[in-house]
Formats: structure tokens, C-alpha cells, sequence
């Protein structure tokens, strides 16, 4: 096999296919039970992939050379760096759901090679313990790792996958650091051949951007989970995936016949002729229904009964910005501003927060960003805003009731300061609105804005061309407070969005990150509809714009009651636009409406989920 786009990067090891027995007979065929991870079927002669093995690392290993080391350890960073960058050029290659969140993760990668903690731990390490370049490195990613595994664990849920894949995220840079320090070559899958079925053992997340959608159908592995970030990058690639089948590398041999079903999570080896034609059938309707949502992302987003909906994207990382022009959406509805002061030591201060903002506004070419103020605070936490004197009170027991979002940034209100100057200063390059988050009552609302009309004042002073009326400042409808007290702050808010994450957590008293409660968690529990529909018809009352931009947005079974209940725009992860799109051309606003009014009688949320399903099988 041919690789070599890369000096870095060498031929997988293949598995030696194993010698043919006497009889010719065809094998049977060989099943297994995976994590449906990537929808859609795949049939594909198999490729087996293993990793060389990463070199070994003596751990007594001292050196009395200290500068030899951190010479040896720069240039490695810098062999690192230019690999990731390299994987960052090849992302235009890729379908544009998979360039956001290869992107993203390459940021992460990226930043972790800056000055961060971790090039601090390992520098500490090599020159007060004397540790070789590779043994720092282990040590420390491996030290990080640990830290992070604990904190998820005692915390649970969420924050054990997130802390998961943290820590994953660590390992990868510390073994990337380790191959480049001994020049071991990474594995290449771009010279596979066309139609090849993926099967390792375990994919890093960093494979991920190396692999060729249009060479690679299926990737079937032993190992890995579908909330890993390997999961999260194929889904974004759209291959057909399973993982965590176990028993496959093992049965597996290279060129057999495979077929990978990553909506029920069956992969079978040397598939019968009946398996096959299911498959076929599979892989056809598959491909239709990808073509199909393609050609929506041009068509407006209107009902049958000719109301348009506007439906934008919720952005957490610039990386992501390529696929929010690609998927249709019309505008940021949500920008999360905490990626500014993630992985990073020291504040980003007014001037580079306001080129970062600028090129975002600049990008969307004239559709509307609303960038929210950072919600900080809670489970959250962050070097950068720590060091910047940002934090909680150190008696909160219940973290997510003290001090967070918008009553942390009026009690350190610098941060809000330049936050707000950056944005003004950005608003010049486009149309902007300025959210609040975690607002509870009006006077939150009211400080926020004396702060924020202080800030234009100065910033006009200074011959910033602001013009007579600032980007709207609006608030997020995030608590039940907020959302019952909807007339009063829709008189004083320029805009209202509606977090149904958080309004669920505040509203059911369920932690929206704990496994515990996870089946208490319910977006749809009519309590929540109530404040969703009272806070929507305020802001009705009040002509005031309204939005959703919680999770439920990007459900395309929700969205019909959604519009029922009055709401006409929301805001959503990228990828799902197409599909609630599709959905929403197909609705005439009465049967949303009767939808609505059937579902608010209803009295627990089995009763609404089933009213919500019915509507959308049309029984
Ligand atoms: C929400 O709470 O619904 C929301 C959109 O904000 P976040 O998920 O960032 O807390
Ligand atoms: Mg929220």
C-alpha cells in the first residue's frame, strides 16, 4: 500500500491475512453487537489497521542534561504543531460536517502546544526532577489525565464523559510529543484503497482527520464509546460507524467482506447473500436521505402555510464557522464565549477579543451574531478568569445556584467591561446583539445595561464610529424567575432567547449533569412548556424578537410544538439544521397551533412525548 502524503506518517501494519484452509467453502457468517454510532450502512471489503507500537519509555531514566532535553522537547512541539497544522489544511477536503469538530479538536490540540500548564509541567519536570524529554511527557499528560478522570468521577454524568474525553485529549498530545521526540511515525490512512471498510482497534480522535471519506464507507472498531470524541469526529464525517465491537479485530481479516449497520450497531463478517441484499437496500436509502437534506440547505425555512421560520446556529468554537455557512442557517444565534478563556492562562484582552468577534461577524456576511456575555461560573471553571480574580465564594454548596453567569460578571464587572468594549468595538463589521446570561430579575438586567451603555459612552469618546443606537441587548430566559417575570424583562430586553437547558435543570430541580437524575431530565415536562409558552406570549405582548436556542431547537420531532406555542426562531447545533428544516417546510402553523393546545392538557411528559410522536409518524 502506498502512503506518503506525510513524512510523518507510515503504513499501518496490516494483519496477515491467514493462510486458506483445504475446503473452499464460503465462511459463515459472523456477527457482532456494537455502540450504533454514525447512522447509515456500509458494505466494504475490510481493512485491518494497527498502530506501531509507540516506543518505550525508561522510567528511571535521568538526565543530567537538562537543556539537551528541552532542546530535544521544543522540537518536538514544533514538529507537533506543524503536523497539526498540516491536518488543519486538510480539513477543506472533508465534507463540511466533519470540518467542525476535527476543527475544534485541532484547536484544542493546538492551544495545549502553546504556553499552557501542561508545557509548565513538563519543563518543571525535566529541569527540577531531571526527567528525560519522553518521561516528562508521560508523566505529566498522564498527571493531567489522572486529575481530571477524579474530578469527573466524583462529580458523575456529564462530567464524566466530558473529563473522559479531556483526558483523552491529553494522552493525545503526550503520545503525539512522545512518537515526534523518538520519530516514530504515526499511522496514514489516505492512500487506502476506494470503498475500504476501517477496522482498528481503537481510533484516535486525531485518525479522524486523516481518514478520506471518499475512500473510507464504514469504520467498525473493538473499542472506544459513541460520547468519545472519535465518536463525535465520524459522526461529523458521516461514516457509517460501530464501535466498541468486541471480538472484532480477531475475527476480522483484511479483504472479507463487511457490512457495518451504524443505526442498529451490527457489524457482520462474511455477510450470507440475504445480509447483503438488506445491506444494499440499507446503503441506497441511505444515500438518498443524505442528497436529500443537501438540497435543502438552500430553501427557505417556511411553513406550508407561508410563515417563515429563522433557523441559526448555536457556535461554540470559531472552527465551526465553515459549517454554519454551509448549513443553511441564517445567522449565530447563540455564540458562546467561553472558548475565549478555555486552555488559557491569561485573560484574551478587549483587542483580540474584538478581532476574534470581528472575523465571526465578518464571516456570516451580513446575517445576524449574537454573542452571549461568558456564563461562567456553576460546574464551570477556568484558569484564564480564576487568575483574572473571577470566581465563586468558596461556601456555595450548590454550585449552580451561587454565584454564575450574569451575577458573577456584576460582581467582577472588568471582565463584562471588556467584554462588552470588544464587542462594540467588532459591531462595526456587522450585524450583532449582545446576550445576557442566567438572568433572574429586571435590576440584573438594568446594572448590565448602565454597564454597557458606560462602555459605548467611552468607546464614542474615543471616535469609535458607533452610530445612534448600540446592538440590541437581550437576556437568555434561563431560570423560572425570568421566564414568569417575561412582560417586565421583555419591556427592558431588546431580545429574548430561551435556554431550555438550563430552564429544565432550574425548573425540575434536576441537575442537567448528573447521571444520577438523568432520567428526571425532561425538556418536555409540561412545566417547562408552561414557562416556554408564558415567556413566549410576553414577549409576543411586548413585540419583543424571542428565540430558542436550548438543545430541544435541534430536535425535529419538538420543533412542531415549538411553533405551536408561538415561537419562530431558533437556534441549534449547525448540523441539525437541514433536518428540523426539512421538517418545518412539511407543517402548516394550524396543526402546530392544535398540536400545542393538545399538548398543553397533557399532565406528565409520557403523555407529551407520545402526542409529539404520534404527530410526527401522522398517526
Ligand atoms: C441553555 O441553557 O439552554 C443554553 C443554551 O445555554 P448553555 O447550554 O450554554 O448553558
Ligand atoms: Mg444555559
Amino acid at each position: 500500500m502506498k502512503t506518503t502524503d506525510s513524512p510523518d506518517q507510515a503504513p499501518p501494519r496490516r494483519r496477515r491475512r491467514p493462510r486458506a484452509t483445504a475446503a473452499a467453502a464460503a465462511p459463515a457468517e459472523i456477527r457482532l453487537a456494537g455502540d450504533a454510532t454514525v447512522r447509515g450502512v456500509a458494505i466494504g471489503p475490510a481493512m485491518l489497521v494497527l498502530e506501531s507500537p509507540a516506543p518505550d519509555i525508561d522510567a528511571t531514566a535521568r538526565t543530567d542534561d537538562p537543556d539537551h532535553e528541552l532542546a530535544r522537547l521544543a522540537e518536538a512541539i514544533e514538529r507537533s504543531v506543524r503536523q497539526i497544522e498540516r491536518l488543519r489544511d486538510r480539513l477543506a477536503i472533508l465534507p463540511e460536517d466533519g470540518q467542525i469538530e476535527i476543527g475544534s479538536l485541532l484547536e484544542v490540540y493546538r492551544r495545549m502546544l502553546g504556553p499552557s500548564r501542561l508545557q509548565r509541567g513538563i519543563h518543571d519536570r525535566i529541569v527540577r526532577d531531571g526527567r528525560t524529554a519522553e518521561l516528562a511527557v508521560r508523566e505529566e499528560t498522564e498527571s493531567l489525565a489522572q486529575a481530571l478522570l477524579s474530578d469527573g468521577a466524583a462529580s458523575g454524568g456529564e462530567d464524566a464523559a466530558a473529563a473522559q474525553r479531556r483526558a483523552g485529549e491529553f494522552r493525545e498530545i503526550g503520545q503525539r510529543l512522545v512518537r515526534n521526540l523518538g520519530r516514530t511515525p504515526f499511522r496514514s490512512f489516505s492512500a487506502v484503497p476506494p470503498g475500504t471498510v476501517l477496522v482498528a482497534e481503537q481510533l484516535r480522535p486525531a485518525d479522524a482527520a486523516l481518514i478520506d471519506p471518499s475512500r473510507i464507507v464504514a469504520v467498525a472498531t473493538e473499542e472506544g464509546g459513541s460520547t468519545d470524541h472519535t465518536a463525535i469526529m465520524l459522526r461529523a464525517l458521516g461514516i457509517p460507524t460501530v464501535l466498541a465491537a468486541h471480538g472484532l479485530t480477531a475475527r476480522a481479516r483484511d479483504g472479507a467482506t463487511m457490512v457495518v449497520d451504524g443505526t442498529t450497531g451490527q457489524v457482520v463478517i462474511d455477510p450470507g447473500e440475504e445480509t447483503l441484499a438488506i445491506a444494499r437496500r440499507g446503503v441506497a436509502e441511505h444515500a438518498r436521505e443524505r442528497q436529500a437534506l443537501g438540497r435543502l440547505r438552500r430553501l427557505p425555512a417556511r411553513l406550508t402555510s407561508g410563515e417563515k421560520l429563522q433557523l441559526q446556529a448555536n457556535l461554540e468554537l470559531p472552527a465551526e464557522l465553515p459549517l454554519v455557512a454551509q448549513s443553511g442557517a441564517s445567522g449565530i444565534g447563540l455564540l458562546r464565549t467561553e472558548f475565549l478563556f478555555m486552555n488559557a492562562e491569561t485573560m484574551p484582552d478587549e483587542d483580540r477579543q474584538a478581532a476574534i468577534y470581528a472575523e465571526i461577524i465578518g464571516t456570516m456576511a451580513g446575517d445576524t451574531t449574537t454573542i452571549r456575555v461568558v456564563d461562567w461560573g456553576g460546574e464551570k471553571h477556568s484558569e484564564a478568569l480564576e487568575r483574572a480574580g473571577l470566581h465563586q465564594e468558596g461556601d456555595t454548596i450548590n454550585p449552580a445556584l451561587g454565584m454564575r453567569g450574569l451575577r458573577l460578571l456584576l460582581r467582577y464587572p472588568a471582565v463584562l467591561e471588556t467584554q462588552f468594549a470588544a464587542i462594540l468595538k467588532a459591531s462595526v463589521a456587522g450585524p450583532v446583539r449582545v446576550m445576557l446570561p442566567m438572568v433572574t430579575v429586571v435590576h440584573e438586567l438594568r446594572e448590565a445595561r448602565e454597564i454597557y451603555h458606560r462602555v459605548a459612552r467611552r468607546l464614542r469618546r474615543k471616535g469609535l464610529p458607533l452610530g445612534d443606537s448600540l446592538p440590541p441587548l437581550g437576556i437568555m430566559v434561563e431560570t423560572p424567575a425570568a421566564a414568569l417575570m417575561g412582560d417586565a424583562l421583555a419591556q427592558e430586553a431588546e431580545f429574548l432567547a430561551i435556554g431550555t437547558n438550563d430552564l429544565t435543570m432550574y425548573t425540575l430541580a434536576v441537575d442537567r449533569a448528573s447521571a444520577d437524575v438523568a432520567s428526571l431530565y425532561h425538556p418536555l415536562h409540561p412545566a417547562v412548556l408552561r414557562l416556554i409558552q408564558a415567556v413566549t406570549e410576553a414577549a409576543l405582548r411586548q413585540y419583543r424578537p424571542i428565540s430558542l436556542c436550548g438543545e430541544i431547537a435541534g430536535d425535529p420531532r419538538v420543533v412542531p410544538l415549538l411553533v405551536g406555542l408561538g415561537l419562530r426562531s431558533f437556534s441549534m447545533t449547525a448540523s441539525a439544521v437541514p433536518r428540523v428544516k426539512k421538517v418545518v417546510r412539511a407543517l402548516s402553523f394550524e396543526d402546530c397551533r392544535r398540536l400545542a393546545h393538545r399538548v398543553m392538557e397533557a399532565s406528565d411528559v409520557a403523555e407529551v412525548t407520545s402526542l409529539i410522536d404520534d404527530f410526527a409518524t401522522g398517526s
